[in-house]
């Protein structure tokens, strides 16, 4: 007999908070958005979400307790779901998030890093579905892996596994976030690429304005993220040798300049990745956009739930 109730996702990003309810078939139920920046302000972005956990719970007219599980999502490395570097996500060390939010909201609170629940989102609801082995890539502020093997989430001994970000890529590179030297995301972040193509324009650039320049064609914005996907490529094909996986997932804001970037990884997996391997590895775009993290959260919250793997037949 399949249990009633109700699961929550919470998806915080370096400015933004979602929040997704869903029945535990996961068919989402609402859905709440906001711009905010949350780096720096920990404290605002948890009593965000629980308002908008309290408003979506008065939308669907279920009680408190009809509430099975809730995930909450962080764009950061976590040990022991703990903030595991106070330079990454400044205002959130010491804190520990998961209580923090279970504390506002009278309920358990599961926390994970953002990339692994957008592997996890893409895996049970997006493009991946149906893949037991699957490597989602992140490429936003910062980059990050979430690593599906064998249909399921690998997380690794702490928790911290697929930092591919902070592998290092260049021993003189400048000095990165999270205190080493030359990681690639000091190459090929958002930030990163934006610093990159600045000088070239005149108007303040955002990321939103690169995917744009991106589609219309702009050349020396597709050279330049067509150069970052390459890089990327580098270091995924490495993880390509390692794991053996059958499709590259490529998620996150700058994912929506899709072609070039994932053209780049595509080669960079083609020049480096082992001959065999290569050939048969996918690499897809993301098929459920800014909202991969949130339904991977909802994901998660299910197979909390449930003890069982959610299959990705709500709608969503
Ligand atoms: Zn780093």
């Amino acid at each position: 007999v399949r249990p009633s109730g109700l699961v929550v996702g919470v998806d915080l990003g370096h400015s933004h908070l979602r929040v997704v309810t869903a029945d535990l078939a996961g068919n989402v139920l609402g859905e709440r958005v906001a711009e905010l920046d949350i780096d720096r302000n920990a404290d605002a972005a948890l009593d965000a979400s629980a308002m908008f956990i309290t408003e979506l719970l008065a939308e669907t007219g279920a009680p408190r307790a009809a509430i099975a599980a809730v995930v909450l999502g962080l764009p950061g490395p976590l040990r022991h779901e703990v903030v595991g570097s106070s330079s990454i996500l400044p205002g959130w060390t010491s804190l520990e998030p998961a209580p923090a939010l279970a504390r506002r909201i009278g309920l358990r609170v599961r926390v994970d890093n953002d990339a692994n629940l957008g592997a996890l989102g893409e895996t049970t609801f997006g493009a991946a579905r149906g893949i037991e082995d699957v490597i989602y890539v992140k490429v936003s502020t910062g980059i990050g892996a979430g690593l599906v093997l064998g249909g399921r989430l690998y997380r690794g001994a702490t928790g911290g596994a697929g930092e591919l970000g902070h592998v290092r890529v260049n021993e003189q590179g400048v000095v990165c976030r999270c205190g080493s030297r030359g990681c690639l995301e000091t190459l090929v972040s958002a930030p990163a690429i934006i610093a990159t193509l600045q000088p070239a324009h005149t108007a303040p650039l955002s990321t939103e304005l690169i995917v744009a320049l991106a589609r219309e064609g702009d050349p020396g914005t597709r050279r330049v993220l067509g150069d970052a996907g390459r890089q990327i490529g580098r270091a995924v094909a490495d993880l390509c040798i390692a794991l053996d996986p059958a499709a590259i997932v490529v998620g996150g804001e700058l994912a929506r300049a899709s072609d070039v970037l994932l053209d780049g990884i595509r080669q960079s997996i083609d020049n480096y990745a082992q001959p065999g391997a290569r050939q048969d590895v996918r690499v897809l775009p993301g098929g459920l956009g800014d909202r991969a993290e949130a339904l991977g959260a909802v994901a998660l919250a299910i197979e909390t739930a449930t003890g069982s793997a959610a299959v990705g037949a709500g709608s969503v």
